[in-house]
């Protein structure tokens, strides 16, 4: 896997939606951070309104006012501040009846505005987000469509998995209806406390990336961090799927990972929800643009870290073969999974609906047979040599260096992932 690796964050939020700031900030310290591109992802908002104002409330106003909406509503005067001194001489703001307003600049402006950074992309996006609530509980269904030219308007279903697969048509119908590629992401589909489970990614196989990771979900304490010891976690998940989906001849899943970042003053950019712990490294050779990043995951030309980097990856007559970047001072361990052929495909039940005060849940208990360590080493470099029976494999490679964030479904260590590989398809 030689080639030219550009970092990339596939999931921000900025004053679109529920981001603490405006879309240009946004860019503007992953820029900063040494990434190469970022897409802006919005709850159910790609930000081409020109004319998207937000109202100032000032200090002396004291907390929030009541009435105002606080998504796409206001901001306060502190954050305009940042912004005025971030972008000086760029901010456009105005007065009308005593209250002042700020303009959000929109997706074309904002490419535009970063347009002369060499060797760096803005990709517009989306996160088309459902929620699903019930007497007691609720449930989210959250999606990553990257790289549209049309806003795309969430669809209702009475499930998640009927959600699902409505708004996976409708994308599928907007993506046939442009000319520039575009890409589908499975967010968090963990959400708070098992929101999707894998079956619905087993029967829609054509859902071919997901979050494996997302450092702002995963790390959340408290309800949202609970698993039970008998579920699965995020690399459990992504195994169940596969292993249905490698022996029925289906496409794999690929994953992802990102920050979800919402937070961007300097008090909260180094925490959860902020930026710079979970991203995706991606193969762009020869031209860097928003296509060839889109065209480069839809090959499967990418990995998702929290730190760890491939110098190499390389998968050729059933063998993969993976060589660390070393840090200094770091130490490597690396895995291999698979999962073989036959595996138990038997599900049992569990009732978690007394389990108090965490929301109820029904949920499906897979064979310990998926998602096996078929060979572990310590170094900088192993490969694994797929045995007959195995459907597929990967391999992790996790750091002793702890990752800042905590919470039960995020990993304790700097880690990445290749994808998952198998004999003749990739
Ligand atoms: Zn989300
Ligand atoms: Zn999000």
């Amino acid at each position: 896997m030689n080639g030219c690796w550009k970092k990339g964050a596939l999931h921000t939020h900025s004053f679109w939606s529920d981001g603490e700031a405006f879309p240009e900030q946004v860019v503007l310290r992953h820029l900063e951070r040494g990434y190469d591109f970022v897409c802006l992802t919005d709850h159910n908002n790609l930000g081409l309104d020109p004319q998207f104002w937000l109202y100032v409330i000032q200090p002396e106003q004291g907390p929030f006012p009541g009435g105002l909406p606080y998504i796409g509503g206001c901001v306060w005067q502190a954050a305009l501040d940042r912004y005025q001194a971030d972008f000086p001489g760029l901010t456009e703001t105005k007065t009308a009846a005593d209250r002042k307003y700020v303009r959000v600049r929109s997706l074309p402006e904002v490419k535009s505005l970063f347009r002369r950074q060499r060797g760096f992309i803005v990709m517009g996006g989306e996160e088309v987000s459902f929620c699903l609530r019930t007497s007691r509980t609720r449930y989210q269904l959250h999606m990553g469509v990257l790289n549209l030219e049309k806003q795309m308007d969430c669809l209702s279903g009475r499930s998640l998995p009927e959600t699902l697969r409505k708004n996976k048509d409708l994308y599928d119908k907007i993506r046939k209806r442009q000319k520039a590629p575009s890409l589908f992401i499975l967010n968090h589909p963990g959400g708070y406390y098992y929101d999707l489970e894998p079956e619905a990614l087993i029967e829609n196989d054509d859902i071919r990336h997901f979050e494996l990771c997302n450092s702002n979900v995963d790390g959340v304490g408290g309800e949202g961090s609970f698993r039970h010891p008998l579920l699965y976690d995020n690399e459990k998940f992504w195994d169940i799927v596969n292993a249905h989906r490698a022996e029925d001849g289906k496409a794999l899943l690929l994953g992802a990972a990102s920050d979800d970042s919402h937070y961007y003053t300097p008090e909260r950019i180094d925490l959860r929800t902020g930026v710079g712990r979970a991203w995706v490294m991606v193969n762009c050779p020869g031209r860097f643009h928003e296509n060839t990043v889109v065209e480069a995951m839809e090959r499967g030309d990418y990995y998702p870290t929290l730190g760890v980097i491939f110098e190499s990856v390389s998968f050729e007559k059933g063998t993969l073969r993976i060589r660390i970047k070393p840090e200094e001072k770091q130490k490597y361990t690396i895995r291999f999974v698979t999962t073989r052929r036959g595996f138990s495909r038997k599900v049992n039940s569990i009732d978690l609906t007394g389990d108090s005060p965490r929301p109820p849940r029904i949920l499906s208990v897979y064979s310990n047979e998926i998602g096996c360590v078929a060979a572990e080493f310590a170094g900088t470099e192993a490969q694994y040599t797929m045995k007959p029976d195995d459907l597929y494999v990967r391999a992790v490679a996790v750091s002793d260096k702890a990752t800042r964030c905590r919470g039960t479904r995020h990993p304790e260590f700097e880690t990445a992932w290749t994808q998952p590989y198998r004999k003749n398809k990739s």
